[in-house]
């Protein structure tokens, strides 16, 4: 198996409203903020080579939307989809399996493009589309607090394009079948947000989403105002991130542009930071 970073391309987010009601002397000393207030964010997707399968876990925000749209969200950085494939080895076509943690749009909308014909159709041809059933149905249709993240451009193509395969995991942690690793379900961020655990030479690497963002995100009570269940969110983060430490998980971080996969330690007040790599400078030959 080999496991690359796929860079989708940088952008920014609203500081405040990524972390929620921790004060911006405090998250501005890990996240410093732009004169918009806006934080600098990734979106760092893991594709997994196992030799049948080659699965990518998220696709970043796609180009599909207005200036206008985008000009909320920043986007800087030289980083694409297809040149990260293509420095990794493979194009488009050669993708089989696309996973979504959920469908935010700054997760899922690599995954549609609009055709010649200005049609809407899936990026990956060749690939089927891996969604928690539950999360599919909370994403269609949409409450109003998450209805701006969840667009339908992104979303209905899947679909109609007969491409679209549902999980119906109801364990919080289980192995999936289909994929070959498991898969954490947290509902705070969002309804059954799916977070890969992937077996990798040895160590075993948490595909940490929307749960722990960014490096600066890895106390307790630094989480997003986005969240829908914020008193869950908590929970399930102490929950992850005992389980990480205790048992020297990394976890690959999908926002952060400037820490990838990091440890963890037993500190003071709960579980600390240790180590910053690479999926390259840490299993690279
Ligand atoms: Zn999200």
């Amino acid at each position: 198996m080999v496991l690359y970073s796929i860079e989708c391309g940088n952008f920014k987010l609203d500081g405040g409203a990524m972390f929620g009601v921790v004060p911006k002397p405090l998250w501005e000393k890990t996240n410093p903020a732009d004169s918009q207030n806006r934080i600098n964010m990734a979106t760092r997707a893991l594709l997994i080579e196992n030799g049948k399968k080659l699965i990518l876990i998220d696709c970043g925000l796609g180009d599909k939307q207005s200036e206008k749209f985008f000009s909320h969200y920043g986007r800087w950085g030289d980083f694409s989809l297809v040149s990260s494939l293509k420095s990794a080895g493979f194009s488009p076509d050669d993708i089989t399996d696309v996973v979504f943690t959920h469908l935010h749009f700054d997760h899922c909308g690599g995954a549609v493009f609009y055709n010649k014909k200005g049609g809407l159709e899936p990026f990956f041809k060749n690939a089927s589309f891996w969604c928690h059933k539950k999360h599919w149905e909370w994403a269609i249709n949409p409450n109003i607090r998450e209805k701006a993240s969840f667009l339908k451009e992104n979303i209905l193509p899947i679909k109609e394009s007969g491409q679209l395969k549902l999980i119906e995991q109801e364990d919080r942690l289980s192995t999936s079948s289909d994929l070959g690793f498991d898969l954490l379900l947290v509902d705070g961020h969002t309804e059954k947000q799916m977070l890969p655990i992937v077996n990798y030479k040895g160590q075993t690497i948490v595909f940490a989403g929307d749960l722990i963002p960014t490096l600066g995100h890895l106390p307790i009570p630094y989480i997003m105002a986005y969240d829908t269940r914020p008193l869950l969110t908590l929970k399930e983060k102490a929950f992850l991130l005992d389980l990480a430490c205790e048992k020297n998980y990394f976890l690959f971080l999908e926002h952060d542009p400037y820490n990838e996969l990091i440890t963890l330690k037993k500190g003071g007040k709960g579980v600390a930071f240790d180590q910053k790599y690479t999926l390259n400078s840490f299993f690279g030959d």
